[in-house]
């Protein structure tokens, strides 16, 4: 937390009725430059600009003033490895710190993203996502095993497998209903099937780690895939005369991951992407790493290297997911992307919700809605985040009335 020193603590619960006021709200609708939000228990319950304020505070309710911070809904996050030191898939103890690590970063939903590895591994790290569950932590990403040796990126190649239908039923029933999402390579044979049952169970279906061609691609959207893994990264690049699976991508209706770190894709990518379509999706793709030292890292059993922030393959120089936080994906789409705000908080907030079909209590600041909120300042720094209600952390907001 940086940029707070003109705020004071307060009690650290939002008490039974809380009102923020003399936020900057990035609200369902547009920005309220001098708006208010009124939080009962874990959500909210109203929101308005200044002018329409509660007059004053009744008893059991506090009046918080944000002078003039501004107030964005939490992010989720649909790709992440680990963070703070911790890879997930390593216990379900490295899992909760995490997660820890990236909501003071803003993230307040997450998937728990696992790297292809044997699939008795697999199915072990998918129960602790099963167990772990919560408002918090939504479910699980399998990236892999069902990939493309061509496009495997830091994907151990040795634990790619073909579509294999009793394999994915596996998988699924060891995630206990909590398989959120799972990235498959569509070119794969039998790999139309696998998306179909996939489907079926309920899991939404992400297109990546593939060398498809754009007829390949557009058949595996038109069977229902509704998400793309890490647009850009481990697919062969728009072509003019076989625009792949960035072609098909743009000309579907499937959300579109772009890892905004400035080093996987240009900041003129994620401003086109944003520009031509209300798809774009921020995500991490964060290893262990992010948070944490450079030096040397595991992923999916094979040796990374972080030199300033950049992870690598030792074996290829293949980059091995990201350091990225959704803080810093967020700020460099509004400073180095030019995205304006409400567009980059659909990007990192609103739109991840819809892919995760949580749209009518999440992704917004709107009411009805749950109040996992992120507070910025002017440079949109983290000042403060707050996930069902309730700040984490210490607080470091002023107390009115
Ligand atoms: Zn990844």
């Amino acid at each position: 937390m940086t940029g707070a020193t003109h705020f004071v603590r307060s009690a650290d619960a939002l008490t039974i009725m809380t009102t923020l006021a003399g936020a900057r709200i990035v609200a369902a609708d547009g920005v309220i430059h001098n708006g208010w939000v009124t939080i009962q228990g874990s959500q909210i319950v109203d929101i308005g600009p200044a002018a329409t304020a509660p007059v004053e505070a009744c008893a059991n309710e506090s009046v918080i003033d944000l002078q003039g911070a501004w107030l964005l809904p939490g992010f989720i996050d649909l790709h992440m490895h680990g963070g703070g030191g911790h890879d997930a898939s390593r216990s379900p103890a490295d899992m909760s710190a995490a997660v820890a690590f990236h909501q003071r970063h803003g993230t307040t939903r997450t998937l728990i993203s696992l790297v292809a590895a044997p699939v008795d591994d697999l199915c072990e790290q998918l129960r602790w996502v099963a167990e772990l569950s919560s408002a918090q932590i939504v479910g699980a990403h399998l990236e892999g095993p069902f990939l493309a040796h061509a496009r495997c990126g830091a994907q151990n190649p040795a634990h790619l497998l073909a579509p294999d239908l009793a394999t994915l039923r596996r998988l699924i029933e060891a995630a206990h209903g909590h398989l959120s999402t799972i990235t498959i390579a569509p070119e794969l044979p039998g790999a139309l099937e696998l998306i179909t049952a996939a489907i079926t169970a309920g899991v939404v279906v992400a297109i990546g780690h593939s060398n498809a061609t754009y007829d390949q691609a557009t058949a595996a959207y038109a069977a229902g895939a509704m998400l793309t893994t890490h647009l850009f990264n481990a697919m062969a690049p728009l072509h003019h005369r076989e625009p792949g699976i960035v072609g098909a991508a743009f000309e579907s209706q499937a959300a579109l991951e772009v890892i905004n770190d400035g080093l996987h894709v240009h900041p003129s990518i994620t401003a086109m992407v944003n520009r031509t379509t209300d798809r774009l999706v921020l995500i991490t793709d964060a290893i262990a790493a992010a948070g944490a030292p450079d030096g040397e890292y595991s992923l999916g059993g094979q040796a990374v290297r972080v030199t300033h922030g950049e992870a690598r393959l030792v074996s290829t120089t293949a980059l091995a997911g990201s350091t990225l936080t959704m803080d810093d994906a967020f700020r460099r789409a509004v400073h180095e992307c030019a995205i304006p705000i409400e567009r980059a908080v659909a990007a990192a907030s609103t739109n991840p919700a819809r892919v995760l079909g949580l749209s009518h209590h999440a992704g917004a600041i709107a009411v009805g809605c749950d109040a996992d909120l992120v507070v910025m300042d002017d440079e949109l720094r983290v000042l403060q985040v707050a996930k069902g209600g309730r700040w984490i952390d210490s607080p470091i907001i002023t107390v009115r009335g």
